[in-house]
């Protein structure tokens, strides 16, 4: 049987858009979250396929619908919940051929795009008209427009532009029976139907695959700006970011954060927390909100940076830091929701009693950070063990990290989606109701369950 599919599946593409050996496959068994220890590498699919129309897919789908294969959609692969971990095999469809953009349209700012461009590949292509998607992921780099719809990603530059899910305007996705739906017209705003895109915003791959995106874009801004300030310790940072999130001026992103050394960034030693804000606008907008932001840190006993390092330390952290992350190894990195009265208590149970009871360490200068802002989200970076014990250890330590976070009215997964690591803690978040709604979703556009199976949402 399994002959039979690979040879339906080169009848549609060709052998070398189909991969089957192992040698080939290897690389395809996992997004970068940690599997069990003693299961890492042994995952693996039977196929992937490299489509470069939404045809292609279309045909790839009728032989999975037509043979109860598992199809996995891929994008860049940074994701970190899990969601290309092949449990049950099938065909993993790598969309890194499906990277044309296909129109740019100035008077609407609208760009249409295949799914599989990066982040980076787009802006770089829209700074020749003067445009840019603003979806500063730290993965920009590899991330690409599937991979960030299907997550609902998360944007640095969030509070002025949005993210990634305020800039669909219309979708084409292969369902799971092998047609294809567009979403509606190409326009931002809409009160006709319902909000079909909305659905494959932060599906994960598990009710269809996206081929086709329309999206919002805006102007590149006219100056670029940041104000960087060390304070003694986090808390104190995350007090400038509280008062800046209180106030009325217009800022572009904000973090506060911990850091094992600040010197680097041109800080006096011992300054273990850093707060920074990004501007962008016009020249006069930047600089009345640079004006205001220097007063908060001065408010709040901060020590400024030069504007120089402020200016490096965007690029440095942006374009250097958070790519390195990604090769750091057995590590976790949460991204929690949390209402912000409670961070103080969230980030004390957690460190303070959760993660010594299950021996977890966080990662020097790592453990403490708050993305301010509307979407506002808490990270914290902790080593996992390298045993199959340590790794237990750890996904208890999840289970009683998302008691926590509930409790507060909170959300478990901010922007690194469910895949496998969060899907059994869901019953935390959500009501029976609103999970079995949730699979009726699932059940009418994906009857028999070959849409990246087992992620997202839990089994009843
Ligand atoms: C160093 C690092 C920094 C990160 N920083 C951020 C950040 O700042 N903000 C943030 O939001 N995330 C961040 N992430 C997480 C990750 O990069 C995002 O989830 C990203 O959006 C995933 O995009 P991708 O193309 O790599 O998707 P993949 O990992 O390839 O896939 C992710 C999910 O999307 C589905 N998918 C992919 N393409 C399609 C498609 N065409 N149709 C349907 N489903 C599809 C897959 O099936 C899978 O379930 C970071 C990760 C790393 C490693």
């Amino acid at each position: 049987m399994k002959q039979k599919i690979r040879q339906m599946l080169v009848d549609s593409l060709g052998t070398d858009r189909v991969l089957a050996e192992p040698v080939d496959l290897l690389p395809y068994n996992k997004d970068t979250y940690n599997v069990k220890f003693s299961e890492q590498g042994k995952l693996a699919p039977d196929f992937v396929v490299l489509p470069e129309t939404t045809e292609e897919v279309q045909e790839i789908v009728k032989i999975a619908r037509d043979h109860k294969i598992p199809l996995l959609p891929k994008g860049g692969g940074s994701g970190r919940t899990g969601m290309l971990v092949p449990i049950y095999g099938g065909i993993i469809v790598d969309t890194i051929r499906m990277n044309k953009i296909i129109e740019v349209s100035i008077p609407n700012l609208a760009v249409t795009v295949q799914p599989g461009i990066t982040l980076n590949d787009l802006d770089s292509y829209l700074s020749k008209y003067g445009l840019s998607l603003h979806q500063e992921q730290g993965s920009y780099k590899v991330a690409t427009v599937g991979g960030s719809i299907a997550t609902s990603g998360f944007s640095r530059k969030h509070q002025k532009y949005g993210t990634i899910a305020d800039r669909v305007m219309s979708l084409e996705v292969v369902l799971a029976d092998g047609s294809v739906l567009r979403t509606g017209k190409k326009v931002l705003y809409t009160s006709t139907g319902y909000r079909l895109h909305q659905l494959f915003i932060g599906a994960e791959g598990t009710l269809g695959i996206i081929t086709e995106a329309t999206l919002r874009v805006e102007p590149l801004p006219e100056e670029r700006d940041a104000v960087l300030a060390f304070y003694d310790d986090f808390w104190v940072a995350n007090e400038a970011a509280q008062r800046l999130m209180q106030s009325s001026v217009t800022f572009t992103g904000a973090e506060a954060y911990e850091v094992a050394d600040s010197t680097k960034y041109g800080a006096p030693p011992n300054k273990k927390g850093i707060f920074y804000a990004c501007l962008e606008g016009t020249k006069g907008e930047v600089e009345a909100e640079h004006k205001y932001i220097s007063n908060i840190v001065a408010d709040t006993g901060g020590i400024a940076a030069k504007p120089e390092d402020a200016k490096k330390f965007l690029d440095v952290y942006v374009k250097q830091f958070c790519g390195a992350r990604a090769t750091t190894g057995f590590e976790d990195a949460l991204v929690a929701y949390v209402p912000m009265e409670h961070i103080k208590e969230y980030y004390d149970e957690l460190w303070g009693r959760i993660m010594p009871k299950y021996g977890l360490e966080g990662v020097p200068g790592e453990k403490l950070s708050l993305d301010a802002g509307r979407y506002r989200m808490l990270g914290a970076r902790f080593f996992i063990e390298k045993s199959d014990e340590g790794w237990e250890r750890y996904r208890k330590a999840l289970r009683e990290i998302a008691t926590l976070t509930t409790s507060f009215g909170g959300s478990i997964s901010s922007c690194h989606g469910v895949g496998i690591e969060h899907k059994d803690n869901l019953d935390l978040e959500f009501s029976e109701i609103a999970l079995d709604v949730m699979r009726s979703i699932k059940k009418a556009l994906d009857p028999l369950n070959i849409m990246n199976p087992g992620k997202k949402i839990p089994e009843k």
